[in-house]
């Protein structure tokens, strides 16, 4: 039998949302999180700008927030970066690396993600490590090469305990943005991949949450994660209409232990 483990939904904005609309989100999405079994967790990955609004929106409710990329320096002359000790002056807690559209606009290497990672770790914030193939590896039959090399890079730069901090979220490119989700087959099939990778590095890896994002909506991400190496979502365009993301907690919570 497949192990139980704790739901995480978590909401990546990208560069959307303003002061006013932002903060109707925040507050319809505290009020629905507090509805949920205590075994469905909630986030939010906002850009960096409208930490301070989510840190007064938010303390004190069930969502937690965090930021979509940080620098790998921890400071210094880098104009326009961003260090993970300043998000975390905000009260965040998460930081998503490597995203694969700062690894595609950015060019971000499996390296300089490996190294955000780290300076995610050093300053108390858990990385959200994302991989993901494109449609053509995919159809090259490269997907475990290519999201097995990707988290490969991160975990080698890591300790046992440390990796053991991490969240990895599989997104296929090919299925961000597009309306196209991945099936609950695919999904569940790269994850369990994902899986036996962490669980190589250490016992204490193995179970580490794994979300899927790419077009998950409130039609399809119950299925989704009924899935057994499934443990919730890393959600974008939905995030952003605060019932579609509860909808989808919601999903959550009617596959979690408790609900
Ligand atoms: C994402 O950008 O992380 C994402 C999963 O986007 P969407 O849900 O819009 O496909």
């Amino acid at each position: 039998m497949s192990k139980q483990r704790a739901k995480l939904v978590v909401g990546n904005w990208k560069m959307h949302g303003r002061l006013a609309e932002n903060a109707t989100l925040l507050q319809a999405v505290a009020h629905g999180a507090g509805e949920l079994p205590a075994d469905v967790r909630v986030g939010v990955c906002v850009p960096s700008p409208y930490l301070a609004q989510s840190q007064s929106l938010l303390e004190g409710s069930r969502v937690v927030w965090g930021v979509q990329d940080v620098s790998a320096f921890t400071h210094g002359a880098y104009t326009g970066e961003v260090a993970a000790p300043m998000v975390v002056d905000f009260g965040a807690t998460l930081a998503i690396v490597g995203h694969s559209e700062r690894r595609a606009y950015h060019r971000e290497s499996a390296e300089l993600v490996a190294v955000k990672t780290q300076r995610a770790l050093e300053a108390g914030l858990t990385p959200i490590v994302c991989v993901g193939e494109t449609l053509e590896e995919r159809e090259a039959g490269l997907t475990e090469q290519v999201v097995g090399t990707q988290l490969d890079e991160v975990l080698a730069k890591l300790s046992v305990q440390e990796a053991a901090r991490l969240v990895v979220a599989y997104e296929p490119v090919w299925a961000i943005g597009t309306g196209k989700s991945a099936s609950s087959e695919q999904a569940q099939a790269v994850h369990a991949f994902l899986r036996a990778r962490l669980a190589a590095k250490g016992a204490a890896v193995a179970d580490v949450p794994l979300l899927y994002g790419g077009s998950v909506k409130p039609e399809n991400a119950e299925e989704l994660f009924r899935q057994p190496d499934i443990d919730g979502g890393l959600i974008g365009g939905a995030s952003l209409k605060d019932q579609d993301f509860l909808a989808i907690c919601k999903a959550a919570a009617a596959t979690s232990v408790a609900g």
